[in-house]
């Protein structure tokens, strides 16, 4: 019988730490997976949060490993190129490959979350702990304070390993300690979800494409989902004369969509509603070393590497994290004092890699999608 001292602590049940507690369990660990919502299962998705995510086969082959790809995939909906709608005239295809068959997959966040909790809670050896908020952490002995709905609660562990995301706690905690540093770089893009409903009961624009409006100083995109709607993602500046504040009454948002986003307009009956209640989310690039302390606390995922969205593998470099870490305990025979600066030494280049290109494709996609020169290269690429 495993006691709590014998345990992995997974600190954030979302989708690196519901992985990453599958994987450990597989290896034979006692894993606690602690995390601050309430059961996902049980409650509805928050509003305007990222509904949709487009998996690709980096974070395919994480699923692949713990033979869960199948079932995911059964809901995907693969989106072969991108679908570019200007201000005037007819969208144009560019497809991802030159075959025109390579596709990344639109994916329920939440359906994809839960898929990986219900594996991670069937294997022997997970315990989660929900509405368990990790407010404390000694980095030196690995005993952790939650605040819960019942108050305060103090548990132990082997090793620490925050999963909790780009706001992580158990960052900030080492942090306060002195044992790391870090660098949280904000973009003055925020982030805003509206909605297209199905139309007559079809999809209102194709699903295979990944829609986007590039607009210069703005962009938005669109992905499908399973149920026949789309989830736009408007990206814009939180401030200024040109931003989210700029449209203060249900007219100005009419009138701006109007003339930026005609051809959205029809589409969306409830956009009014959607942007005036829908929060804006920030958007930023985290930076950190190291990611890891004495063997006992490591960081994975956002924690470690938040990046920007413009090149949709946030999720799937945090399942790619969770593949390593699993191989590097592999190659150090289970030495965590090992096996955590290892997976820092393997990653941490690659993270930096992509955080770069994340932020080069936002411009790409607001701007260059658009210039006749660069249809004109893709037209030759793909002839
Ligand atoms: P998270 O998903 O943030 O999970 C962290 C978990 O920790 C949450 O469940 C949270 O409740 C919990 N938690 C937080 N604090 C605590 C605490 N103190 N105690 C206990 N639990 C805690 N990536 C892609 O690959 N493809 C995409 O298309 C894509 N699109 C995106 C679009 C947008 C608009 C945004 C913002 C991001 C997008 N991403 C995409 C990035 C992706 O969402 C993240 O990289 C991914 O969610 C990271 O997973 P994670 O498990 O590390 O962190």
């Amino acid at each position: 019988m495993s006691t709590e001292r014998d345990e992995i602590a997974v600190v954030g049940a979302g989708l690196a730490g519901c992985l990453l507690a599958c994987f450990l369990a597989r290896r034979g660990y006692p894993v606690a997976l602690y995390e601050r919502r309430p059961d996902p299962r049980t409650g509805t998705a928050e509003r305007g949060r990222s509904i949709n995510l487009a998996l690709s086969e980096r974070g395919l082959d994480a699923l692949r490993r713990i033979g869960l790809a199948e079932q995911v995939m059964v809901d995907a909906l693969p989106m072969r190129g991108r679908m570019v709608h200007p201000v005037v005239g007819e969208p144009g295809f560019q497809p991802y490959s030159v075959s025109g068959d390579r596709a990344i997959n639109s994916i329920s966040r939440g359906a994809l979350n839960n898929a990986l909790l219900e594996a991670a809670a069937k294997l022997p050896g997970v315990r989660i702990a929900f509405d368990h908020r990790l407010v404390g952490l000694d980095p030196a002995t690995g005993e952790m304070t939650f605040d819960t709905p019942q108050g305060p609660v103090t548990a132990g562990a082997r090793v620490v390993l925050g999963t909790d995301g780009a706001g992580s706690a158990v960052r900030g905690q080492l942090l306060e300690h002195g044992l790391l540093t870090e660098s949280v770089d904000f973009l003055d893009y925020g982030y805003k979800e509206l909605t297209i409903p199905p139309l007559g009961g079809d999809f209102a624009l194709d699903p295979g494409a990944l829609h986007i409006w590039p607009r210069g100083t703005s962009m938005m995109i669109a992905l499908p989902n399973p149920d026949r709607s789309f989830t736009c993602t408007l990206f814009w500046p939180t401030h200024g004369t040109a931003s989210f504040a700029s449209l203060g009454s249900k007219a100005a948002i009419e009138r701006h969509f109007a003339q930026h986003y005609p051809d959205l307009l029809p589409l969306a009956p409830n956009l009014v509603d959607d942007y005036q209640h829908n929060p804006v989310g920030v958007l930023g690039t985290v930076r950190c070393d190291p990611w890891q302390v004495d063997g006992r606390v490591g960081l994975l995922g956002d924690a470690a590497h938040a990046i920007v969205p413009f090149y949709g593998q946030g999720a799937n470099c945090a399942f790619e994290d969770v593949v390593e870490l699993d191989r590097c305990l592999s190659e150090c025979a289970d030495d965590w004092s090992a096996a955590l600066p290892l997976f820092q030494h393997r990653r941490q280049e690659n993270a930096e890699a992509i955080a770069r290109m994340a932020l080069a494709n936002f411009v790409e996609m607001r701007d260059k999608v658009a210039s006749p020169v660069f249809q004109t290269r893709k037209r030759v690429e793909h002839a």
